[in-house]
């Protein structure tokens, strides 16, 4: 398009809107009462608002070693019709721009000019930013009724937005070249502006940093003022305006019409208190804080002063106490406490209207968002600490020397805090919420023991802060509304409650979801270390009671703001808001309630939920065999690994010393260092870096193995010199793998996870020397993982003789083609063997055509397509792969004892490999089971709790019932396999595969159901237990294909 005509067709367009644009934004103006002849600043922007783009060219010619003034030269160069002025035209898009731009640059420097470089930076973030003496400027102009507008010389961005990096809400009247079509100093863009405003040229000041622009703005009358330095130019305007464009006070802002204050009252009782030579007038602005306690800033004579006093109308007992607010701070003062210094109390009602006192006021800053936005790291880290140590200092305070004695109650702040806020909260009730009423209940039952008592803010956070502009210092501490003597941990809970809160929270917005460290801040738990490391306490592990209590009060709190707005006394315009936020914060705070019942009941494991208690019994007693060859008693009281090996132990407690011993201390270890690592196990699995082995595993794998708790699985009729393992029978190990079953964790901490437990055994039995150098010691060690690839997309593989993979033998090397898929733990960097199962020979009868060969993972031709999914768990790092085998070339002796042996290996290696999977189902049924009962008895529903509701009872007896069946029926299988072998176990083991997956499935549905919705959250180990229950009802083969082996063998053994 002709330049001349898109030049025409805009100005037009800004002609026409000049026109029709005056006469409404007339009717808009907003009325002055500043008293000075101006009625609009107009702002250029580079160079006024923003750094000048000759400033930043300057700097970076030197960053990047351009002959200085190439960008300044390039920019006037070609004038009128020049690229700079043609893109501030919006006439050519940016990467012309760039590219003309370029070309010029290095034809003026005589070298490349990165001008991309350039741009970036002249228009990035850190550089494109408002200078803070225009934004308070601009602020105060409009504060005084006059409008503001910005006139910019500008271009358009390459994704099409015009760049203007300041808030467009500051101004009346934005007018942009680039949408234009016209740029400065052509004098039609002044005018446009000025029709936009609504003004004459002499109801103006213009304010930009280059000469021509002023002089044409000038020439029609407008007032001008060179801007230099910005700081030297708002003095200037300053000047002309005759108001003061820096003395805003911030957080303020006119007095609430229903807020509002006997002016003169107040001036003779000031002029009383300051002396009577003080003269007016009184200013009054309203603070926005003090949503409760309405706060003004008072500036009388010289004197800057804060009123603090009670909202009007009836108040709910013992609230708004401003008295109080005034003796803590006076005696805080004395002892060393940041706080503003009170002058007076005035508890005569007639002044005001109700009692109030007065403190100095300290100008300093208060962050209201508590991510810090516009600081650096090191800086938000300073302010969390700094807001942290002056917590420290609240609580260090000596009450009986600042005589804060009987500043409230010694001791039980926390049953009676409970108590008062619940009657707030039932004072100011409007409908029920559910989990307050839950509330009510739980905290009384559960607080803590141990309490120590201090002063205590009560209303501790960011905001009640005042900093020092300058560093990460507390100047003072506001808002004692709530301080009393009480439990320091409330404070500390409390100022925390803006970790759990999303930064779209009104009224108290939080950081939840932000990336804390990247921002530099700490987290909630950092937070509380900090505290306890600079107070030199103890850390203490009733947290998640001190949240949940601190946000129930805040419920209660908002629950009370929400009644009194409905009376109109609230002074708060979103007061009204509060009345659903309690809701949801009341929510929130039975969230903690939840999690801290949880962390009771895994620091129970001492006590019963954990350790199992056996209703069963057996006597000595011989068991009916299922081979009718062999007899095998039930002994309990076995005391020796041989001995075990004879009697079928059904309680840990009768394993031999040595055998019970381990148990012991496996069982300590869970206690100790598995179970409290959960929640952090579970954050890296949903973390981005879950693809990775877990660092913290890899610790624990270590610390397992000095504790002796290493490979607990291999059989002793598998390795009777205990070559490998730690030489338990199956029925011993039953014991053991229940308990690392207990956390889906635990089991590759002891190194007896699958897949490498079955082929570790399957190396063990039927792998060559070198096959065992090379591939069981490293797995052996816990240095590398495994995995075993027989299922395959395409074929039915609970029919392992459907397996189609080839193995192909080609020079001395076998071949592989495939595709598998549901390969478990093939994802893990470690994994170093793929076991893998393929047809040698499809002619060969059907159970000798397959052959089981090692593939190092890192032969080439093994490409993994994806991870696979069990109801969108992903089990990282190892999962669960799809893969595919392309010529995969295997040396000959990595065949595993020899072609078509595979299905006889497959049998071999997934006999005992299954039943460990049966052991850990029972433990984890355990853990449901206990969850569940611990789940019930705090939780009440319709008038009683739900342990009390006959049906949960009928779940619980049903599990228990469940679990003791299957428990049995594994030590059976075990026991068996122990002095039969695997192959008389056969029909035991078919049916605890039957049994025992469909039991934990059933069990954990149970203690799911029970907990509600939150059964399903990741918040408990439960839905990942009913997922890997159910997903073993087919990873080891279908149900029903261990019924039909179960149904054959007992009709061939009734027949
Ligand atoms: C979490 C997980 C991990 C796994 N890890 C591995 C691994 O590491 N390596 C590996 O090779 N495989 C693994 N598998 C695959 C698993 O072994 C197979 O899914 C299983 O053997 C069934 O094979 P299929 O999926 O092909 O089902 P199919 O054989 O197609 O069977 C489908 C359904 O047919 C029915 N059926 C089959 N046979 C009978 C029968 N005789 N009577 C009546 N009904 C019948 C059943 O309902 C069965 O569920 C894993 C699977 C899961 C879910």
């Amino acid at each position: 398009m002709c330049v001349r005509r898109l030049f025409q067709s805009s100005y037009f367009h800004w002609a026409w809107r000049a026109a029709f644009l005056k006469p409404m934004q007339q009717g808009t103006r907003r009325q002055t009462h500043s008293g000075s002849t101006y009625r609009a600043v107009i702002f250029d922007m580079g160079g006024v608002l923003i750094p000048s783009p000759a400033n930043v060219a300057a700097e970076w010619e030197v960053q990047n070693h351009i002959p200085s003034g190439t960008i300044l030269k390039a920019l006037v160069k070609g004038g009128e019709n020049g690229p700079w002025m043609r893109f501030m035209r919006g006439e050519i898009t940016t990467e012309d721009f760039l590219q003309e731009f370029g070309k010029l640059c290095s034809e003026i420097s005589k070298t490349s000019v990165p001008v991309d470089s350039f741009f970036s930076r002249l228009t990035s973030k850190q550089v494109a930013k408002q200078f803070p003496v225009m934004t308070e400027a601009i602020s105060q102009i409009r504060s005084k009724g006059l409008q503001t507008a910005v006139l910019s010389n500008n271009f358009r961005l390459s994704d099409g937005k015009s760049f203007l990096p300041v808030d467009r809400k500051q101004f009346d009247v934005v007018v942009e070249s680039c949408l234009e079509g016209v740029c400065k100093p052509d004098p039609r863009i002044y005018q446009l502006c000025l029709a936009r405003l609504g003004l004459q040229p002499s109801e103006s000041i213009f304010l930009d940093d280059l000469g021509q622009n002023l002089k044409a703005a000038a020439s029609l009358g407008i007032r001008t003022i060179k801007v230099d330095d910005p700081e030297a130019a708002v003095k200037e305007l300053e000047a002309l305006l005759g108001f003061p464009l820096h003395m805003g006070i911030p957080n303020t802002r006119p007095v609430r019409k229903t807020m509002e204050i006997p002016k003169d009252a107040l001036e003779k009782y000031l002029k009383g208190l300051l002396g009577t030579q003080i003269t007016g007038p009184l200013e009054l602005l309203q603070f926005d804080h003090g949503q409760s306690n309405p706060t003004y800033y008072i500036r009388l004579s010289s004197h800057e002063l804060v009123l603090r006093k009670k909202p009007p109308g009836s108040l709910l007992p013992s609230a708004h106490a401003v008295e109080r607010e005034f003796r803590v701070m006076k005696a805080l003062a004395n002892a060393g406490v940041p706080v503003p210094r009170v002058l007076d109390l005035c508890e005569d009602s007639s002044v005001i209207g109700t009692p109030f006192y007065l403190m100095e006021y300290c100008p300093g800053l208060i962050y209201k968002d508590p991510s810090l936005p516009g600081l650096e790291p090191t800086q938000r880290r300073a302010i969390y600490t700094a807001m942290n140590r002056v917590l420290c200092k609240i609580h260090s305070v000596d009450l009986h020397a600042a005589g804060l004695d009987d500043y409230g109650k010694q001791g039980d702040y926390l049953p009676r805090q409970v108590r008062t806020w619940t009657k707030q909260y039932r004072a100011a009730e409007t409908s029920t919420i559910p989990a307050m009423e839950r509330l009510i209940q739980w905290l009384p039952l559960h607080l803590p023991r141990q309490q120590r008592t201090t002063v205590v803010h009560g209303d501790f956070r960011l905001d009640n802060l005042l900093f020092h502009p300058d560093k990460a210092e507390v100047l003072a501490v506001l808002d004692w509304e709530l301080s009393t003597l009480g439990d320091p941990l409330a404070d500390v809970a409390y100022s925390c409650l803006t970790h759990y809160l999303p930064p779209s929270f009104p009224m108290l917005r939080g950081v939840s979801g932000c990336d804390l460290a990247r921002l530099g801040i700490p987290t909630a738990e950092e937070y509380f270390s900090m505290y306890c490391c600079h107070m030199g306490t103890p850390p203490v592990d009733c947290w998640n009671f001190y949240m949940a209590f601190s946000f129930f009060r805040v419920a209660a709190i908002l629950q009370g703001v929400y009644k009194r707005s409905l009376t109109g006394q609230a002074s708060s315009a979103t007061a009204e808001q509060s009345g659903k936020l309690a809701e949801s914060i009341a929510n929130l705070a039975w969230d903690f309630a939840v999690k801290e019942g949880f962390r009771i009941f895994k620091e129970m494991p001492a006590t019963k939920p954990l350790r199992r208690s056996y209703h069963t019994w057996a006597g000595p007693q011989s068991l009916p065999s299922s081979t009718g060859t062999r007899s095998y008693s039930s002994v309990p009281g076995a005391s020796s690994a041989h001995a075990s090996k004879r009697a079928l132990v059904i309680s840990p407690e009768d394993l031999s010393p040595p055998v019970r011993e381990l148990y012991d201390r496996l069982q300590r270890f869970m206690e100790q260092r598995v179970y409290p690592l959960e929640p952090e196990l579970q954050r890296h699995q949903a973390s981005a870096g879950r693809w990775s082995p877990s660092p913290l595993i890899e610790d624990l794998k270590e610390e397992a193995k000095a504790e002796g708790l290493w490979n607990l699985f291999l059989p002793l009729e598998t390795d009777p010199e205990k070559n490998y393992g730690a030489g338990l029978t199956n029925m011993e190990y039953t014991h053991l793998c229940e308990v690392m079953g207990m956390s889906l964790y635990a089991p590759e901490i002891f190194n007896c996870s699958a897949p490498d437990t079955g082929n570790m055994e399957l190396l063990v039995r039927y792998g060559t020397e070198e096959q065992k150098a090379r591939w069981l010691t490293p797995l052996l060690e816990g240095k590398a993982r495994s995995c075993f690839a027989m299922t395959e997309p395409q074929v039915a593989s609970s029919d392992a003789t459907n397996i189609e993979a080839s193995i192909r033998e080609e020079d001395g090397f076998y071949v592989i083609n495939g595709h598998k898929w549901w390969i478990s733990g093939i994802l893990d960097p470690r994994c170093q063997l793929c076991v893998f199962m393929g047809k040698t020979n499809p002619q060969a009868p059907r159970h000798q055509q397959q052959s089981v060969l090692l593939v190092p993972m890192d032969t080439p031709g093994i490409r993994v397509i994806r991870p696979l999914t069990v109801y969108g768990l992903e089990d990282a790092p190892g999962g669960h792969g799809e893969v595919r085998f392309e010529n995969v070339r295997v040396p000959k002796e990595n065949m595993v004892l020899g072609p078509g042996r595979g299905f006889e290996i497959a049998q071999g290696r997934l006999g005992p490999g299954r039943i460990h999977h049966c052991m850990r189902l029972i433990g984890f049924s355990e853990r449901a089971l206990a969850l569940m009962k611990t789940r019930v008895k705090s939780r009440v529903a319709f008038g009683k709790p739900l342990v009390e509701q006959g049906t949960i009872l009928a779940d619980i007896a049903q599990s228990r019932a469940e679990i003791e069946q299957a428990r049995l029926l594994v030590l059976k299988a075990a026991h068996l396999m122990d002095v039969a072998g695997n192959k008389a176990a056969a029909l035991d083991i078919a049916m605890i595969k039957m049994v025992t997956p469909a039991m934990a499935y059933r069990v954990v549905d149970r203690a799911i159901q029970a907990f509600g919705a939150a059964g399903l959250s990741s918040d408990y180990p439960l839905a990942q237990f009913f997922a890997w229950a159910r997903a073993l009802r087919l990873a080891d083969g279908p149900d029903e294909v261990h019924r039909a082996t179960v149904a054959k063998m007992e009709l061939k053994r009734r027949m």
